[in-house]
């Protein structure tokens, strides 16, 4: 049995016996790991209390390398968040991220950066001055850039060259999500040829996009509102795109809109 302690958020939680819990943990160092936590719900159990999402812990747990499940020996809070449980609409975005994140992490696959970006996510989101929807959009985008997955947004994601609008107005794009964003004319068509679904996107949807995935955080809390038309039409570009490059369903969304 190895010994291993770590920070961690916890993703997933269900009831395992009487008085247990199994909790699906993002470490910061081993990646996704699965624990136990024995007499977690017993009131003189000192993890009880302490095992609850959207707190960074640190955990101390023991796991022989034969076994996909550790054993959880001792944790300790490092920050909470409870203003997220306080906040319907801060706790639903919270919720969504951690869905999201569960879906990107893997067992024996350390990915540090998706655990700073969770973390980060989450003290973004209980931050009474930040919009929640807004963090959340840009914590998807930044998690699909981390999967290598970041739609193309400014020039064609088939050739590099530029992608001019399609219409005459100039206010659309060509966009496929399974070529992995904006497409050129010459490149529409082509992929079109060889049946794969192209559609057309608002050009101020995709720019959008572009000015979330490269603020900084500091560069987002400045932005000025969202038009709430453009809010819904950004949510469900990202949405599809998520979901078809994630080959899942995400449960926790479509999300309540409210973009200040
Ligand atoms: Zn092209």
């Amino acid at each position: 049995m190895a010994r291993y302690t770590d920070r961690g958020l916890i993703l997933r939680r269900f009831p395992y016996g009487e008085s247990s819990l199994i909790i699906h943990v993002l470490t910061e160092s081993f990646g996704r790991v699965h624990l136990v936590a024995r007499g977690a719900f017993r009131a003189k159990s000192k993890l009880c209390g302490l095992l609850d999402i959207f707190d960074t812990l640190e955990l101390t747990w023991s796991q022989s390398v034969q076994s996909t499940m550790g054993e959880l020996q001792e944790g300790q809070l490092k920050t909470r968040r409870r203003d997220l449980t306080r906040d319907l609409t801060r706790y639903q975005t919270a919720l969504a991220g951690l869905e999201l994140a569960s879906t990107a992490a893997r067992e024996g696959l350390p990915d540090r950066s998706l655990f700073e970006l969770l973390d980060a996510f989450l003290d973004y989101t209980s931050d009474s001055t930040r919009v929640p929807a807004i963090e959340l959009l840009a914590f998807d985008l930044a998690l699909l850039a981390g999967l290598g997955l970041a739609p193309v947004l400014d020039t064609c994601a088939s050739c590099g060259n530029s992608a001019a609008p399609v219409d005459e107005a100039g206010a659309r794009a060509a966009f496929s999500a399974g070529a992995g964003g904006r497409l050129c004319r010459k490149c529409a068509t082509e992929a079109r040829a060889q049946g794969v679904r192209v559609g057309t996107l608002g050009v101020e949807v995709l720019s959008a996009a572009a000015i979330l995935s490269l603020r900084s955080a500091a560069e987002r809390a400045a932005l000025p509102p969202m038009p709430e038309d453009l809010f819904r039409r950004l949510r469900d570009f990202v949405d599809r795109f998520l979901e078809y490059h994630l080959e899942t369903k995400l449960r926790s969304r479509p999300l309540p809109v409210a973009t200040s």
